[in-house]
């Protein structure tokens, strides 16, 4: 069995990249596209699984090494789960996630009893043979006001259920241990721990 000592993480999101490379081990070296100069792939799977496995191919198959890729998303229930895969091409549609957020709050101003929502992460691992594994996390949540400069995305405007403060007024390493790609990796080491 080849022990994985380098690997890439499939993102060109900063936030991301930087959440992935401080959940895997230390001794693992931790590539991105950018370091490669590999594009993205067009993202037109229907599911968030969907996506993480053409990703992973996508950047596992440019670059021969094993590669580790996120799809994720923020799901807002009254407004039938939007954006969900949709939400980084609402933050290019609406010209940023600034917007994006505002809008949001707009449109979700006449569901006043109903703020519930929840994040979702699907991590592929795939290896250079074709072998994969996929694994999924979620965190429930209620939105609010825009609060918070730490994180990314849509950190200003969500509260995980159990706590009083946004993803962006939360200090990076409390969030890091508990959001949704921490749900879905801690399911996927138990599975890949062996290689390490
Ligand atoms: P994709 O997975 O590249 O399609 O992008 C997911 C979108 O959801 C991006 O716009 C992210 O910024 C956003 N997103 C995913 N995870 C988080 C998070 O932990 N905090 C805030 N926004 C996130």
């Amino acid at each position: 069995m080849h022990k994985i000592d380098k690997i890439l993480i499939g993102t060109h999101n900063e936030g991301k990249f930087k959440e992935i490379s401080d959940l895997l081990p230390l001794n693992v070296k931790k590539l991105s596209p950018k370091d490669l100069d590999i594009d993205s792939p067009k993202e037109d799977g229907k599911t968030f699984i969907e996506n993480s496995e053409l990703k992973a191919n996508f950047f596992c198959n440019k670059s021969k090494l094993v590669t580790l890729s996120d799809d994720s998303g923020i799901e807002i229930e009254c407004l039938n789960n939007q954006p969900g895969i949709f939400s980084a091409r609402w933050a290019k549609e609406f010209g940023g996630f600034d917007n994006a957020m505002t809008e949001i709050l707009k449109k979700i101003k006449q569901f006043e009893h109903n703020r519930k929502a929840r994040f979702i992460s699907s991590l592929t691992i795939q290896w250079p043979d074709g072998k994969k594994i996929s694994e999924v996390g979620i965190i429930k949540g209620n939105i609010s006001s825009k609060k918070g400069k730490n994180g990314f995305g849509y950190d200003p405007i969500f509260i995980p259920d159990g706590y009083s403060e946004t993803f962006a007024e939360m200090d990076y390493k409390k969030k890091l241990l508990i959001d949704h790609r921490a749900v879905a990796y801690k399911k996927l080491f138990e599975k890949i721990k062996i290689y390490f």
